[in-house]
């Protein structure tokens, strides 16, 4: 490919190239300095960086209107919780109340995953909370996948930045799009699987929704299997 093709397509090294050649020519012609928005010189100090912050990808994020999910949101859900926490959870889109609330897990399903975290000894402030989608699907139907192929690069930036060794995918949809698998959950629970972010490699125990806990109380016990492996592997050894 040659340099202004692989410009085109944005490949960081030729665009970053094209700029340092910009700038020889400016200084060619006695140009001493030129303006630049913050965000656009933030934005590629953090190329292809792990550490891009969180609040770059959030700002990203409230003003995404990468699929038509934007239309019928009243604010995204981002995330909460430790920016560089060792655990994230993530489950599969917002629901109503996090749609008002502008926060994850708030409704019903979320008291619930608050007990789990606490079970664990953990407060909701030590982990990191996020879902595949960031914006309510109507009527809480299933995301499309024109949808998360929209919206899941934002949760690759979220965990290259965060950087966690475990990941606790909750329900199907969240454990399937993360392993790209069609395997079903009750398949997938109780074992882990890998999820590679860079070049790092992070454990994923899939387990059930909260959300669908509280229609299958029984299913609480294969839960709290689940989470005492991630326990027991989250351990210092
Ligand atoms: S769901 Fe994701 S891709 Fe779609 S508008 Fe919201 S933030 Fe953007």
């Amino acid at each position: 490919m040659n340099r202004w093709a692989a410009f085109e397509k944005g490949d960081p090294g030729a665009v970053l190239e094209g700029a340092a050649e910009y700038l020889r020519f400016l200084k060619e012609c006695n140009c001493s300095g030129f303006d630049l928005p913050k965000r656009s010189i933030a934005r590629v100090e953090n190329w292809g960086k792990a550490g891009e912050s969180l609040s770059a990808i959030r700002s990203e994020v409230l003003r995404c209107r990468g699929c038509p999910l934007h239309q019928h949101r009243n604010r995204p859900v981002f995330g909460a919780g430790n920016g560089t926490a060792r655990l994230v959870f993530v489950g599969e889109a917002p629901g109503r109340d996090e749609d008002l609330a502008g926060e994850p897990f708030v409704g019903e399903a979320g008291k619930l995953l608050t007990k789990i975290i606490a079970a664990m000894n953990l407060t909701r402030e030590d982990v990191y909370i996020c879902n595949i989608l960031k914006c309510r699907p109507p009527e809480n139907r299933n995301p499309l996948p024109q949808e998360v192929r929209a919206c899941s690069p934002f949760l690759r930036r979220q965990i290259a930045s965060i950087g966690p060794d475990f990941i606790c995918a909750l329900g199907a949809f969240a454990a399937q799009t993360l392993l790209k698998t069609d395997t079903p959950i009750s398949r997938l629970r109780g074992s882990f699987h890998t999820f590679r972010s860079g070049g790092r490699r992070i454990s994923v125990m899939p387990t059930f929704h909260p959300a669908f806990l509280l229609h299958h109380p029984e299913r609480k016990r294969d839960v709290w299997a689940d989470i005492q492996k991630l326990m027991q592997a989250m351990e210092p050894h």
